[in-house]
């Protein structure tokens, strides 16, 4: 069976790309089924960058073909910040109720509330080569927080045609129409040509060093 590695320690990830994979025939692993490897320093100026430099770096090191993702928030009236900057923008160590916060202080006097969740896939192989998948959503900022579900920005990104924020839609509902669900959806659809493409791209097994008994001395 053909492996693809998750480049996350987070279980949730590897879940929901798992499920979403389940009819093909593809081992998923993440990171924590494999032995300790180094932290890839997300400091790439795009999502992209940092996607990429994610998914690259973990086939290099474990030989499988890799994928990895970067999402962020973009907000036009912040001059499309926090982007990149999203997980740790308020503080190294903000909870999800800080960002928020931290996110409607800095708007509280901004009349455009137009935001949009951002994510970049990597699919790469041992070698460097890469496929790229972006999902985009928009939505609106609002002033207050709404809703329990979700994490990260969900509670103030306010989704006009369900009429909710992030934060009170299911895991499912969400997953239909979010920027990772999008992108998601798109490897779902050619899925098989993705991993024929990164079998091709795959190093060919050095050849077994058997010699030829005539030879042997
Ligand atoms: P990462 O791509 O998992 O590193 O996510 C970057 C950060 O962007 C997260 O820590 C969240 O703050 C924010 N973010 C990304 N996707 C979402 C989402 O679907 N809902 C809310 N916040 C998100």
């Amino acid at each position: 069976m053909k492996i693809l590695v998750i480049a996350t320690r987070n279980p949730g990830k590897k879940a929901e790309i798992s499920d979403l994979l389940r009819d093909f025939p593809v081992a998923v692993k993440s990171l924590e089924d494999f032995g300790p490897i180094p932290d890839v320093i997300e400091d790439g100026a795009t999502f992209e960058e940092n996607a990429f430099k994610k998914a690259s770096f973990t086939a290099r090191v474990l030989g499988y073909p890799a994928l990895s993702d970067d999402s962020g928030l973009v907000v036009a009236a912040l001059g499309g910040a926090p982007g990149v900057h999203s997980a740790r923008w308020a503080g190294p160590n903000a909870t999800d109720a800080d960002k928020c916060r931290y996110l409607l202080e800095k708007m509280e006097h901004e009349t455009l509330r137009d935001a949009a969740f951002e994510c970049v896939i990597s699919i790469a192989v041992p070698s460097g080569a890469a496929l790229t998948y972006e999902g985009r959503c928009e939505g609106i900022i609002l002033r207050e927080p709404a809703g329990s579900n979700g994490f990260g920005y969900d509670p103030v990104f306010y989704y006009s045609p369900l009429g909710k924020t992030f934060a009170q839609l299911s895991m499912a509902e969400k997953s239909a129409v979010s920027h990772r669900g999008k992108a998601l959806h798109e490897i779902k659809e050619e899925f098989d040509n993705v991993m024929k493409w990164a079998d091709r791209h795959m190093p060919e097994p050095p050849p077994i060093g058997c010699q030829n008994p005539q030879h042997v001395t």
